[in-house]
């Protein structure tokens, strides 16, 4: 995982940042490792001792960074720069015929998909926002991902394939976007 990190370029400033960025991507992923819902709380579990040795053990992280710049430099990250990760992560799973257990059929896998908004605004905006026009005249601006995950009946594990955001192309001629307006997640 660090070695794919380290390989994702990074816009900012050499000299000019206090945390690597391989850092702040470690922290995001270890705290998705241990499935703690706040950034914030386990920032903080992160800061006693015990926490603060485990993400160096486990996960090599040198420093920790604070929330608040873990996501300004996430926000930065190109969705796409982490694409690698699955792509090497499921030829593993097949090297080692971890998925021949998933098939439904034989050599057919089924990976159900899902819409999910993770972010809603009236006010704050971007180019590549989702935006619904409301009678009133208002605007909600919003973002969406399409998540799929290879899945059997008989196994409690899902195993996610990489997210599509869902957003406005050129033209809006995404057939994503057509099939799944906002108001059907
Ligand atoms: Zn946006």
């Amino acid at each position: 995982m660090a070695s794919h990190f380290n390989a994702i370029s990074d816009p900012r400033k050499k000299g000019s940042c206090y945390y690597s960025q391989k850092d702040v991507l470690m922290s995001a992923f270890s705290c998705m490792y241990f499935q703690e819902p706040s950034l914030l709380k386990f920032q903080q579990q992160m800061e006693d001792q015990q926490g603060s040795n485990n993400c160096r053990s486990l996960f090599g992280i040198e420093n920790i960074p604070q929330s608040s710049q873990l996501r300004d430099v996430l926000d930065n990250i190109p969705s796409d720069a982490i694409a690698p990760i699955f792509k090497d992560f499921f030829s593993r799973l097949r090297r080692h015929k971890h998925l021949e257990g998933y098939a439904i059929l034989p050599n057919v896998l089924m990976c159900s998909i899902d819409g999910t908004q993770y972010y809603s605004s009236k006010k704050i905006s971007c180019e590549h926002c989702l935006h619904k026009e409301h009678k009133t005249g208002e605007k909600t601006y919003s973002h969406a991902v399409l998540q799929g995950a290879i899945m059997h009946p008989d196994k409690k594990q899902v195993i996610p394939v990489m997210p599509e955001a869902i957003q406005n192309t050129d033209g809006s001629k995404n057939k994503i976007v057509k099939q799944m307006p906002l108001n059907a997640l």
